[in-house]
């Protein structure tokens, strides 16, 4: 068992190689919400009689408030998946009043120890309302059922610590920063990645103590985004080519992978020691080349070539080396050399 100081969103934690065994019967009343595989993989070790097993469809608003119209009555709501199933949890628990529990059975998002709910308003991305888990279920032997790449993915959002903090301390100095400035959070989060780099074959491998420190590298994010108020930590440029990226193609991506190859960009744009986050994302595993993401060299080229007038087109932005940067075809050429197509 852990402990990690400060506000966590994570009310109780429970882990283990089997930590969701029988949980089903210590429930009173509950209802699930999950979807096809990750449910065909649970709910023998889960146990217990769900008064009602909700597939997830959609996480439109609509949808969700006629599965929520339907519901028999119930203390608790399970949410047993990935980020949908898991927000879809998330929503009844704050809408009902109920118990959440939290069952991630892949790591490649964050949403099972974030406190806001991500739902779709007439297909548009809104955070409604936000709620905690308790407890949040680390079930080893269940995460190990998902594709390993995409447990490694998760790290995305950890790595991206190291250009998101330099591009935080970029707009302080430019006297541009959004948020008051906080060289403390900043050590707290370079701390994270320090504490992740002996565990970097670890997680490669899928292992326990590798699995475990992607959660614990999340809860630790939170303590020091939910008191600030904003995620400025570990987000900046390199999720700026992604939102650009994915407004240009019209289609999702694995949030880790096109945070990586952000990463890999972007880092070098800051003069942020590229090759040394280069060697590390390697090393975890990460995918992060545009050729197994389907991204073509002309796609990435026109890209990184719109970035800056993209970013002045959104001013809810925050200030990153995008906004100064001279990004010519050149140098897109020159930072793509390495990258596979
Ligand atoms: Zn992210």
């Amino acid at each position: 068992m852990i402990t990690i100081e400060g506000q966590t969103n994570v009310t109780q934690l429970r882990s283990g190689a089997n930590a969701a065994q029988n949980l089903g019967k210590e429930l009173g009343k509950f209802v699930v919400t999950t979807m096809e595989i990750p449910w065909k993989h649970t709910h023998r070790k889960l146990g217990g009689n769900p008064e009602v097993v909700i597939m997830v469809e959609t996480m439109e608003e609509s949808w969700l408030d006629r599965m929520i119209s339907k519901l028999p009555d119930c203390d608790t709501v399970v949410g047993v998946g990935g980020g949908q199933a898991i927000d879809a949890a998330k929503y009844i628990s704050w809408k009902k009043g109920v118990r959440l529990v939290s069952i991630p059975t892949i790591l490649s998002v964050d949403a099972f120890v974030t406190p806001a709910i991500g739902i779709r308003r007439n297909h548009e991305v809104t955070y409604v309302g936000e709620s905690t888990p308790d407890p949040l279920v680390i079930d080893f032997e269940i995460l190990r059922t998902a594709p390993p790449e995409l447990n490694i993915a998760g790290i995305g959002d950890l790595i991206s610590v190291h250009t998101g903090t330099h591009d935080w301390e970029y707009a302080q100095k430019r006297g541009r920063s959004e948020y008051t400035f906080s060289s403390a959070d900043i050590a707290a989060a370079r701390n994270i990645l320090a504490k992740l780099e002996p565990l970097l074959s670890d997680i490669c491998e899928n292992n326990d103590k590798g699995l475990m420190a992607i959660v614990e590298g999340y809860m630790c994010i939170n303590t020091i985004c939910l008191p600030a108020g904003h995620y400025r930590v570990e987000e900046g440029s390199e999720h700026y080519l992604f939102y650009e990226l994915e407004e240009r193609l019209q289609r999702p991506f694995v949030h880790g992978y096109i945070v990586g190859l952000g990463i890999y960009l972007m880092s070098q744009l800051q003069n942020n020691r590229f090759e040394w986050i280069r060697e590390l994302m390697d090393r975890v595993g990460l995918t992060y080349h545009p050729g197994d993401m389907g991204i073509t060299r002309d796609d990435l080229c026109s890209s990184l070539l719109n970035l800056k007038s993209y970013v002045h087109k959104k001013p809810q932005l925050w200030y990153t080396v995008i906004d100064d940067s001279e990004i010519t075809r050149e140098w897109a050429v020159e930072a793509m050399t390495g990258l596979k197509f």
